[in-house]
């Protein structure tokens, strides 16, 4: 697992890093952050600095344990998570994380026990990790990393030391990807990415840069001859469903356009397109076609056995 800090989380660290040295570091620790902002890297630097046998605020990278951990076999370290992208994380996994935790380190040291998308932990299995947390075992540290705390069972929360790191200034994380790429990005990718330097570097390394802006031209023209929603709903279907998100953003900066405002924009780089838009269509309809999605966007996550296809050409033909 890559252990590494971003420049956006040099301030989080330094903290850590304080009170690493001076032995004052929670035993649970939660990281509040967005996708792709680099969490689980700045968690795995965490993990690998309690578990290294020579550093206290930083790594060694040379010690037994730093060569076990960077060959992700440390067996010391525990990384929960879902089974699979989407999904729950299981009581079973939390359970095994448990067990762990009541373990003797095999390298005579800390253990550390690390839970990604804990805001994903159905009731029972927040209630064990609860548990746990409420009799901390000794030499045992919990990193929980979540992408919204309001997600996640209150009692939880309440046992962790939170942190919430500073997300990066939109137009230093424009230039941060762009100098990772080494070309220029449009600052519509930072947006549509809300803003997480490392969604929107790979937005732009799975090739979804040319997938919006087709689902886009399709939905416009979708719109303007009100033919071709075959090709509409395929271009969603090919984003892997991402494109409702990017057609709830189109439809939000629309309406703001209708209403007069040309200021935060998601798609400020269409700004064409968006006027075009905002000529044709009525502003209600726009409204109505916006709540819809999101309600559509919701039930296709919840239920995934949902004809996803079926239901959003019915949202299509309701334009
Ligand atoms: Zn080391």
């Amino acid at each position: 697992m890559l252990a590494k800090v971003y420049p956006w989380h040099n301030e989080i660290w330094h903290n850590w890093q304080q009170l690493l040295g001076q032995e004052r570091l929670h035993h649970a620790v939660l990281l509040s952050a967005p996708k792709g902002s680099g969490k689980l890297e700045l968690s795995a630097l965490l993990a690998k600095t309690i578990l290294c046998k020579n550093g206290t605020t930083e790594p060694c990278g040379t010690c037994h344990s730093c060569q076990l951990f960077d060959a992700d076999t440390h067996p010391d370290f525990h990384w929960l998570r879902p089974e699979a992208e989407g999904k729950q994380l299981g009581v079973d996994v939390i359970r095994a994380g448990n067990k762990y935790a009541w373990e003797t380190s095999q390298l005579g040291g800390q253990r550390v026990i690390l839970v990604q998308n804990a805001d994903r932990m159905g009731e029972a299995a927040a209630n064990a990790l609860l548990k746990t947390l409420e009799e901390p075992p000794a030499n045992c540290h919990f990193i929980l990393l979540t992408e919204s705390m309001d997600s996640m069972l209150p009692t939880v929360v309440s046992r962790c030391n939170k942190w919430k790191p500073k997300m990066p200034d939109e137009l230093v994380a424009k230039r941060w990807v762009e100098s990772e790429l080494f070309e220029s990005v449009p600052l519509q990718v930072i947006r549509i990415n809300r803003g997480a330097p490392l969604a929107a570097k790979a937005f732009i390394d799975k090739g979804s840069a040319s997938k919006h802006e087709a689902l886009l031209s399709a939905f416009t023209k979708y719109l303007t001859d009100k033919q071709g929603i075959f090709n509409v709903t395929e271009s969603i279907v090919k984003s892997d469903r991402e494109g409702l998100q990017w057609l709830s953003f189109l439809l939000l900066d629309v309406l703001k356009i209708q209403q007069g405002t040309h200021e935060a924009l998601v798609h400020c780089d269409s700004e064409k397109t968006l006027v075009s838009l905002a000529e044709k269509l009525p502003q209600g309809k726009v409204l109505q076609q916006l709540m819809a999605l999101n309600k559509l966007k919701a039930e296709l996550t919840k239920h995934t056995g949902l004809n996803g296809e079926l239901l959003i050409s019915r949202w299509l033909s309701d334009f």
